[in-house]
C-alpha cells in the first residue's frame, strides 16, 4: 500500500537513458569501464554531467591527475535531457539581480561569464572537434502581457548599459518571425545558441579521457570517508583515494553528503518531441531563431531541430512527471504556428534540476578538499561547463578570490518538508496563472 504514496525521487529514474531528440545525433558514447579495484589520484569527480565532465577536462588540462565516477552513463542526468539552449546568462536570475544576490564583484564576473557563455561553448566544441549541432540565430523571448513586457524592457536596458544590445520586436514583427500572432512583443538575443547537449557532454568526456582522465561508468559512489588528510570514495566494486572530491551530482545527489540534498529542491521538467514537420513548413516558423521561450513563470519553449523535429517544454513538478501534458503543449503549438498543419508527437522525456532560495548556483566547500557546485536550476549547459572549469582551476591552485563564484557554506532550506509542499502548491498556482494570463 505504501508504494502508492511513495514520492518518486531523481534516484528512482530508470538507469537506462531515455530515447530523446538528442539520441540520434548524440555522437559516440565514451568507452564504458566499471571501477573494479583501487585507484589513487589528485581529484575524484562524482557525476558525469556538464559540471563533472568539464571539471575533468579542464583539471587534466592543468595537469591534475583525475578520476571521474558516474553512476549510470555520461550525460544520463539532466545534461542529456534538457532543452539545449545556451543563453548569455549563467543563472535564471535577471542580470541586475545577479549583482544583488552575489555582490558587485562576483555578480559582475558572473554577468560577464554569462555574456560570453554561448561563445565559450562554440569555441570549446570547435577546439575539441565536437559536432554538437550548434544552431545560431538567437533566442527570442516573447511577452504576452504587461508584466512580461516590463521584464523584457528592464533586460534590454540592463544590457544596453553594458554596451550589449538586444533586439526588440513589436507585435507585428514578432508574429512575422514566429509564424503566429501570440505575443505582444519580444526580445531576441542573437548571441544565444541551441545545441545537442548529449553530443556536447559526451564530447567533453571523450576529450577528458584523451587528456588522461580515467572515466568509470555504472560506478555509483556509495560513500565518501575521510582518510588521514585525504578522502576515500567507495563504489560497490572499488575505491578511489584522492586529495580532492568534486561532487558534481546536482539534482541526483540523494543522500551522498549529509544534509546537502536539503539545501535545494529537485524539480522535474519534461520535454516533448515531434516527428519531423513537412519541409515546406519549416522555413515559415521561428525564422532565423535557434529557439523561442516566453515570459511565463514556469519554463517552457519551442525549438526546431535541423532535422525538422519540434521540441517543446512540457509539464513541470516537484514529483517525477508521469504526464507531460501533450494536449496542452499541442494547443500552444497550434496557436504559435497556425499554418503548419497536423503534427505527430514522437515521444517525451523528463529530467531533474534544482530550485534553491536564490535560484542560482552555489560553490560550497563541504569539508576541506570536498567541493560541490550545487543548486542549479537551469543554464547548466553553458554555466555548468564554465563552473566545472572553475572547480578545475581551484584544485589546480587558483586562489578562491579569483574564481567566478564565492565559496559558501550550504544552508538547509527552512522546514524542508514544508518547503517541498509549498513549492508543489506554488508550481500548480504558477501553472494556473500562466494559463489564465496566456489565454487572455
Ligand atoms: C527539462 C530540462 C530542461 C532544461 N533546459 C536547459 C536549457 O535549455 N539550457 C540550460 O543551460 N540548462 C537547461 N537545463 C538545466 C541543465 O540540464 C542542468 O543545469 C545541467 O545538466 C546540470 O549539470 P550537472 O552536471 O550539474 O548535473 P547533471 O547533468 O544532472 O549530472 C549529474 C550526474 O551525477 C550523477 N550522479 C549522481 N549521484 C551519483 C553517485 N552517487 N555516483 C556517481 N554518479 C552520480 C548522475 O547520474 C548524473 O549523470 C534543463 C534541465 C531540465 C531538467
Amino acid at each position: 500500500m505504501l508504494f502508492f504514496f511513495k514520492r518518486r525521487e531523481p534516484r528512482d529514474d530508470a538507469p537506462r537513458p531515455p530515447f530523446t531528440a538528442y539520441t540520434p545525433g548524440g555522437g559516440d558514447a565514451p568507452r564504458k569501464l566499471v571501477l573494479d579495484g583501487d585507484e589513487r589520484c589528485d581529484a575524484v569527480i562524482v557525476g558525469g554531467g556538464f559540471v563533472g565532465c568539464s571539471a575533468a577536462l579542464h583539471a587534466t588540462g592543468l595537469g591534475v591527475d583525475t578520476v571521474l565516477l558516474e553512476q549510470n552513463e555520461i550525460g544520463w542526468g539532466s545534461a542529456g535531457r534538457n532543452f539545449g539552449n545556451v543563453n548569455p546568462r549563467v543563472t535564471k536570475l535577471e542580470p541586475e539581480n545577479v549583482v544583488k544576490v552575489y555582490g558587485p564583484v562576483f555578480g559582475e564576473r558572473l554577468n560577464d561569464a554569462g555574456s560570453n557563455a554561448p561563445a565559450f561553448i562554440s569555441e570549446l566544441a570547435a577546439r575539441l572537434g565536437i559536432d554538437a549541432t550548434i544552431v545560431r540565430g538567437g533566442v527570442m523571448t516573447g511577452a504576452y502581457n504587461d508584466r512580461g513586457l516590463d521584464m523584457l524592457k528592464a533586460r534590454v536596458e540592463f544590457y544596453a548599459k553594458r554596451g550589449e544590445s538586444l533586439e526588440y520586436l513589436n507585435r507585428a514583427a514578432t508574429a512575422e518571425t514566429v509564424g503566429g500572432d501570440v505575443y505582444r512583443g519580444s526580445v531576441i538575443d542573437r548571441r544565444a545558441i541551441s545545441v545537442n547537449p548529449l553530443a556536447l557532454v559526451r564530447g567533453m568526456a571523450r576529450a577528458a579521457a584523451g587528456n588522461g582522465a580515467r572515466l568509470y561508468q555504472n560506478s555509483a559512489v556509495v560513500a565518501i570517508e575521510p582518510k588521514n588528510d585525504r578522502w576515500l570514495v567507495r563504489t560497490l566494486h572499488g575505491t578511489v583515494d584522492a586529495k580532492y572530491v568534486l561532487l558534481c551530482t546536482n539534482a541526483y545527489t540523494a543522500d551522498l553528503w549529509p544534509g546537502l540534498a536539503k539545501t535545494a529542491l529537485p524539480i522535474c521538467g519534461s520535454q516533448i518531441f515531434t516527428k519531423p514537420i513537412a519541409e515546406h513548413h519549416r522555413s515559415r516558423i521561428l525564422k532565423g531563431l535557434s529557439s523561442l521561450v516566453d515570459t511565463r513563470r514556469l519554463p517552457g519553449g519551442v525549438r526546431l531541430h535541423p532535422d525538422g523535429r519540434l521540441q517543446i517544454g512540457g509539464a513541470v513538478g516537484t514529483r517525477r512527471v508521469t504526464d507531460p501534458r501533450v494536449g496542452k503543449s499541442m494547443t500552444l503549438i497550434r496557436r504559435l504556428f497556425p499554418e503548419i498543419g497536423p503534427i505527430e508527437v514522437e515521444g517525451w522525456w523528463s529530467g531533474w534540476t534544482m530550485m534553491g532560495i536564490h535560484d542560482g548556483w552555489r560553490l560550497h566547500e563541504l569539508a576541506p578538499g570536498v567541493l560541490t557546485l550545487f543548486g542549479c536550476n537551469g543554464r547548466g549547459v553553458g554555466a555548468g561547463t564554465i563552473f566545472g572549469r572553475e572547480l578545475a582551476r581551484l584544485v589546480g591552485g587558483t586562489p578562491a578570490s579569483e574564481l567566478m563564484l564565492p565559496i559558501t557554506t550550504p544552508k538547509s532550506l527552512p522546514m524542508y518538508p514544508f518547503y517541498r509542499a509549498a513549492a508543489s502548491i506554488a508550481i500548480k498556482y504558477y501553472s494556473f496563472r500562466d494559463q489564465v494570463e496566456f489565454r487572455s
